[in-house]
């Protein structure tokens, strides 16, 4: 082979890996997108959170770790969780179990399912109707023995622990068929181990306009747990969207943020929050006009209050505000009235998803 001919496979290989990387970059963009707007890829090493709505670290569990956690089984446990086997009917130390409580994962710890969701099946196998959190479950398509199932694992570990069928009671409709050997029981007022726990979170909560969209971003930003929808500081302790739509509510459209702290601080969620509205504009948002879409910052603790003064001090001598004024109401957070359950996660239902902007 020639050096010319040498050189453009080269060239071709090198153009391809490159193409690779930047389809891999895109596909993971709340990990790549940074507020001071910048691109920041994260390094594969990095620890990165993976969070489920319940306040848990659901990221996957490192072979070396599993390998570690493994040590602690017994050859039957083993055989279930790991090699997907299943205990014989009606022989489980949990079938019978009706004490109030939390069933975790047998490996990893993980809570899987409250004592609220068990029932009595009649199948021989400890039975619940709901997960604790549906981010805990991982469900996975089993043909092995002839037949089409559904497993259930534990989604941090991946862990057998049984299968969940369509014939459950109401309100799921769904019956998980669970190993008792694949489960830890924790009795109601027992100390949990750390594993079992949920990681410390704090609260914000942010108002800037028509909450579907404020939810959506707060979302996405690294570190936010969970984004609610719902309302703030109007009157009463109880509302409903149609009455804080009349606007006489006195309520602002509000998203409840809890987040990680180790991960974004009080601080970066307020530079993200100021980047995604306009905080100039009283009492309107855009097309949307009225005190209920009102720009207004709730803090949840006195720090938090020293915290928003000060940074909005700050950005109002930016270039950003220097001729404008910001309008963003803040004071200490009241009741959180949660919305109707369609407002909720209403982009990623409806589409319409806006990605974090990056200048
Ligand atoms: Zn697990």
């Amino acid at each position: 082979m020639n050096t010319r001919k040498r050189t453009l496979i080269a060239s071709a290989v090198t153009i391809a890996v490159c193409i690779l990387a930047l389809l891999a970059a895109q596909r993971e963009p709340r990990a790549t997108a940074s507020p001071d707007g910048g691109e920041t890829l994260r390094k594969s090493s990095d620890h990165h959170m993976t969070y489920s709505k319940s306040g848990y670290d659901i990221a996957r569990l490192s072979p070396e770790r599993l390998a570690q956690l493994s040590e602690k089984l017994s050859p039957q446990e083993r055989a279930i969780l790991l090699d997907s086997g299943t205990e014989r009917a009606g022989c489980g130390t949990l079938l019978d179990n009706k004490q109030e409580g939390l069933y975790a994962c047998r490996l990893c710890g993980l809570p899987l399912f409250s004592s609220q969701s068990k029932f009595k099946s009649g199948t021989g196998w400890p039975s619940f109707f709901q997960p604790f959190d549906p981010d805990h479950i991982h469900n996975n398509r089993d043909v092995s023995h002839g037949m089409a199932r559904v497993e259930t694992q534990c989604v941090r570990c991946r862990s057998h622990l049984g299968h969940v069928f369509d014939d459950g009671p109401k309100p799921t409709g769904l019956r998980y068929c669970m190993n008792s050997a694949a489960l830890s029981f924790f009795a109601k007022g027992s100390v949990v181990p750390l594993e079992s726990r949920p990681i410390p979170t704090e609260t914000a909560y942010f108002a800037g306009g028509c909450f579907w969209g404020l939810e959506d971003r707060l979302q996405q930003v690294p570190g936010v747990v969970n984004a609610v929808s719902g309302f703030m500081g109007g009157k009463n302790d109880k509302t409903s969207y149609k009455e804080v739509c009349s606007g006489t509510s006195g309520h602002a459209e509000t998203v409840r943020v809890t987040f990680d702290p180790k991960q974004v601080p009080y601080r970066k969620l307020l530079e993200w929050f100021f980047k995604f509205h306009d905080p100039t504009q009283l009492n309107r948002q855009g097309p949307d006009v009225g005190t209920q879409y009102r720009s207004a910052v709730f803090a949840a603790t006195d720090e938090q209050l020293k915290l928003v003064a000060d940074y909005m001090e700050e950005l109002q001598q930016t270039d950003r505000f220097r001729s404008k004024k910001i309008a963003t109401q803040v004071e200490k957070a009241g009741i959180f009235c949660e919305a109707e359950e369609y407002h909720q996660d209403y982009h990623e239902k409806h589409g319409g998803s806006c990605a974090l902007p990056t200048e």
